[in-house]
């Protein structure tokens, strides 16, 4: 009853418990409700190891696991006016913002970078949908402007990883002005010739689907997806008809011609370098792990059929090639 066991205990207590137990050390899967340790799923990359559910995963993660020794480098994004209409619904939209960047620890809702894919220069964004649902506003736009023009002066491809909720109504008719600016710079990655690949991520929907996320030159979608403009909830009220099972759904979209390919989160990599080199007329991709380029160099020296030819036309000169081993 005293201050002592009121208030210090409980602060001390407080204090170390926070420490000790982290929180979300085990997610359920929301398709098959099986309890997953978070690093098992991280692992795995999202993807839930008994059902293969396709869970969000953040940009930073993804392309932690995508490219070579999970090194990249950020582009800078130039911060558009911050809040233009000084908009305001149940909350400031600077308050949101500012509770969005807490929570994500990220700047804003799309990440860019550079870096190598299976030894494939490219430059990659990808929007965070944990950031205020992905929304395209004018930091989206400025990044993937940011990201077009860095691929067009690197003379590398643009891979695209979409997921957003839509527009950014707090900014309103600047969030919609996006739609045409974001294709002016796809646009811009055409007339250089580099290959623009968009992968849509669940979900995509509203107005980056009616721009930038459906103008790739290669369409891939992650299994189950929701790619949509309008929801399948809105389509149902206004038709008021019982749409079909898996309607805008990635697999529906791929049956439907809407898409190129439905390919698993663990195998996306491989194939986007695949294809990618493919693009740009490069040699096939080394598969598994590779050398580095040091060691890579030295096999020539003392490859036999070489030594031979050497011994052949002047004695002396077979000396040294087992020196070099
Ligand atoms: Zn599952």
């Amino acid at each position: 009853m005293n201050w002592i066991s009121n208030y210090v205990r409980p602060t001390i207590n407080s204090i170390f418990s926070r420490r000790e137990v982290p929180e979300n050390l085990w997610t359920k899967c929301d398709e098959c409700g099986t309890m997953l340790f978070h690093r098992e799923l991280a692992d795995n990359l999202n993807v839930c190891p008994s059902c293969s559910h396709h869970m969000h995963i953040t940009p930073r993660a993804r392309f932690k696991a995508m490219f070579d020794g999970g090194v990249f480098a950020e582009v800078t994004v130039p911060e558009p006016l911050p809040d233009p209409l000084q908009f305001r619904d149940q909350k400031k939209y600077t308050d949101r913002i500012k509770d969005a960047r807490r929570t994500t620890s990220e700047k804003e809702a799309m990440l860019v970078v550079e870096g190598e894919m299976g030894r494939t220069p490219v430059v990659a964004a990808a929007q965070d949908f944990s950031f205020m649902a992905g929304s395209m506003g004018m930091y989206v736009g400025n990044a993937i402007i940011a990201a077009a023009e860095r691929a067009v002066e690197l003379g590398r491809p643009l891979i695209l990883f979409s997921a957003a909720g839509g527009a950014r109504m707090q900014e309103g008719i600047l969030s919609l002005m996006q739609m045409p600016r974001t294709t002016v710079a796809v646009e811009m990655l055409k007339e250089a010739g580099l290959p623009y690949i968009v992968v849509l991520t669940h979900p995509t929907t509203g107005g980056v689907t009616a721009s930038y996320a459906m103008l790739g030159d290669i369409q891939i979608a992650e299994p189950g997806a929701l790619i949509c403009f309008a929801g399948p909830r809105v389509i149902e009220q206004t038709i008021r008809e019982k749409l079909p099972e898996g309607f805008q759904r990635a697999e529906y979209l791929l049956d439907h011609g809407m898409l190129d390919r439905v390919t698993p989160r663990g195998q996306l990599t491989d194939e986007l370098v695949r294809i990618l080199r493919m693009l740009m007329g490069l040699p096939p991709a080394v598969a598994g792990d590779l050398p580095a380029p040091e060691t890579a160099k030295a096999p020539p020296v003392p490859d036999a059929p070489a030594a031979e030819a050497a011994t052949d036309s002047a004695p002396p000169k077979s000396t040294p090639a087992p020196k070099a081993k």
